[in-house]
């Protein structure tokens, strides 16, 4: 679907998108995109990222909501959602997934790690999440995700400044070198409230951990509940100096 006309005072048209499509992808032309449309709406960055990837976009869901994927599908329908699917996720995680894969106009990418959950414990020893995390999402999300995005030429996050310190400057569109593509964060600015009103708006599919206490979600084994004020992510790898799991920092 093209992208709907509309042009934001001071900002930029996208009607002239091609004024913000480069010949090349580098890490200055991508910042040069990001100064345009780093207060942009979400959706006009979608627009954007859309007219400018289509199909050679994926989307990275964690399934902890499903605003992103929901903001991509419903410009372009059918776009690739890929989903970690570690073997250690929570059933409500896995329970959101299958629910935005049958209601949602998106097309859910499973990917898995080349050992299973068995085999890396028959190599590494049981509990490699609790003994070297890093190693563990080096195996089960970043070798994945890096295997996955080949062949696309940008991929889009829900990743947002307000989750904490370390992605307080996270860029709206960056280079991401390490998988040579454009990196499109488009709800970067965008604080709790505003994604739940989002997902309450359109009745998207949500996991219904954030309502028991777990404002951040990744694997079970590495989730922690976290009390009321306290920093969202601090259930993360609790008790440990892991913040993130690789992927976005
Ligand atoms: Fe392993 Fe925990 Fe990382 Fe999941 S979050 S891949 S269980 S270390």
């Amino acid at each position: 679907q093209a992208p709907q006309s509309a042009v934001v005072p001071g900002l930029f048209d996208v009607t002239a998108l091609t004024l913000l499509n480069p010949s090349e992808w580098n890490e200055q032309t991508c910042a040069e995109v990001n100064a345009r449309l780093e207060h942009a709406s979400a959706q006009h960055i979608v627009d954007w990222a859309v007219a400018t990837f289509g199909k050679d976009l994926a989307v990275a869901s964690s399934m902890q909501d499903t605003v992103v994927a929901h903001l991509f599908g419903s410009r372009l329908e059918g776009i690739d959602v890929v989903f970690l699917d570690t073997g250690y996720h929570f059933p409500e995680t896995l329970a959101t997934r299958d629910d935005a894969a049958r209601r949602l106009p998106i097309t859910v990418v499973n990917a898995t790690p080349r050992q299973t959950v068995e085999e890396q414990d028959a190599e590494h020893g049981p509990k490699l999440h609790d003994r070297d995390p890093n190693l563990c999402c080096a195996l089960r999300k970043v070798e994945p995700l890096t295997r996955t995005l080949k062949g696309y030429r940008a991929w889009a996050t829900g990743a947002r400044r307000s989750e904490s310190a370390a992605r307080a400057d996270l860029p709206v569109v960056s280079w991401d070198k390490k998988h040579g593509l454009v990196k499109v964060n488009p709800i970067a600015l965008w604080d709790d409230a505003r994604v739940e009103g989002y997902q309450i708006g359109h009745r998207l599919p949500r996991n219904p951990l954030l309502d028991q206490g777990y404002p951040s979600i990744g694997c079970g084994p590495c989730t922690k509940r976290v009390a009321p004020g306290e920093d969202p992510r601090s259930g993360r790898w609790a008790g440990t100096d892991k913040t993130e799991c690789g992927i976005h920092i």
